[in-house]
């Protein structure tokens, strides 16, 4: 008899990940996210960060992490409905609202958390959830939490999307629309006008996931939300303070209802214990920067446009984005994983995304341009680019 606690049927699910190429490990960082870092004990120029502006380890933050450790301490040490609530999650939620220009701005642990506590708190059985296709992993889970109907539409495709609506809206109550502001893997840009149009002729709510989005776009990094005026016509802005941000937590901005309903269903908030004090003193220090000035955005802005441009001058095909984000789409996967591979082995650290991330044949390496990189900094990296591309006959 064999001993359940062998756990034999998970070992042979990692055998077929051996199989299949796709067993990992994890990279291990030594030292803070960095434009350059010590990863696995080598000196490389990092691509692969969501830190968009530089903050994770910006000494103004650190300093406000520390100043809120020693006034709240460690943890928050319960759930916010009890006694976890301290008054510098407040203010920082105060804060979140004003620089998000809406009425009013929920704080979550993570973006993940965000989208699994909010969605299936905002609708129910007999509501209809309409999603975008390529929408992120946490809220395809967070779609799946909730008790209302599910369709999809193709993706950032308005003819599907209305195809959907007219097909079905009748037999619901309310419907929801819900789609990434920002798409992470190719860096294009949600068609939010027309899917806030289309909402308003089906009466129809929208829900736009701005993970990517915020502090990228808009003015001084507001968001998608903010970078095409729809100010009010969007019902659930959600953001992530994880990114761009560079600390960790989510939120949902929107009207005073939506927040009073989160504040006695969401389940995230009722069940979890709320962010650290650091965390929310250093998210507050970021939006302070931000509202002060848009140095951090114009950076991030100046930079992904001088490497996207020596890229595409080199003859790579850095696919269709309108963010930061700089796909360099190579195809075939096992050769985007070498690729991937020979980058770092020449100093550059820029991850493959491969099928089933994006589809068959599409494989390529996802540059996270920062405000952190230094024009140096990118023009090395774009070299390492030409004699990999070279060696490997993709250029
Ligand atoms: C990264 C991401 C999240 C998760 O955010 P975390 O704060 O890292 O949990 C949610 N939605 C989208 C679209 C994302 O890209």
């Amino acid at each position: 008899m064999t001993n359940v606690h062998e756990l034999n049927y998970l070992k042979e699910k990692i055998e077929d990940l051996k199989k299949e190429g796709v067993y990992r490990k994890l990279p291990i960082l030594e030292g803070g996210n960095e434009a350059e870092i010590i990863l696995n004990g080598e000196k490389v120029i990092n691509l692969s960060s969501n830190n968009y502006l530089g903050f994770a380890n910006h000494p103004r933050l650190k300093k406000a992490a520390i100043e809120a450790v020693e006034k709240y301490g460690a943890g928050a040490g319960a759930v916010r409905t009890i006694v976890g609530n301290m008054s510098i999650h407040e203010e920082l939620e105060e804060i979140l609202t004003r620089f998000k220009r809406e009425e009013a701005a929920f704080i979550y642990q993570s973006g993940f958390n965000c989208n699994a506590g909010t969605i299936q708190a905002i609708t129910e059985k007999g509501d209809l959830i309409i999603s975008d296709e390529l929408n992120h992993a946490s809220i395809i889970d967070g779609v799946r939490l909730s008790k209302a109907d599910k369709k999809i539409f193709k993706h950032s495709d308005i003819d599907d999307l209305e195809r959907v609506l007219k097909e079905n809206r009748d037999k619901y109550r309310n419907a929801l629309i819900i789609t990434d502001g920002v798409f992470s893997m190719d860096g294009d840009i949600a068609k939010l006008p027309e899917i806030v149009d289309l909402a308003e002729k089906y009466e129809a709510m929208t829900y736009v996931d701005d993970a990517h989005g915020s502090g990228v776009l808009g003015e001084s990094g507001r968001g998608t939300v903010d970078h095409f005026g729809l100010h009010g016509r969007v019902d659930f802005s959600i953001g992530t303070l994880s990114k761009a941000i560079g600390v960790v937590g989510g939120y949902v901005a929107g009207s005073k209802t939506m927040y009073e309903w989160l504040n006695h269903r969401a389940r995230p908030v009722l069940f979890s214990t709320t962010m650290p004090p650091a965390a929310a003193g250093a998210i507050i220090e970021a939006l302070k920067m931000l509202m002060e000035s848009t140095e951090y955005t114009d950076r991030l802005w100046d930079n992904a446009k001088y490497f996207k441009e020596k890229l595409g001058t080199l003859g790579f095909d850095t696919g269709h984005s309108e963010t930061p984000i700089t796909p360099v789409i190579i195809g075939e996967e096992a050769k985007t994983m070498e690729f991937s591979q020979k980058l770092l082995e020449n100093g550059v650290f820029v991850s493959a995304i491969v099928f089933p991330t994006v589809p068959r044949g599409t494989g390529r390496v996802r540059c996270m341009v920062t405000a952190g990189h230094t024009k140096e900094q990118l023009d090395r990296a774009v070299d390492t680019f030409k004699k990999v591309g070279e060696e490997m006959r993709i250029l």
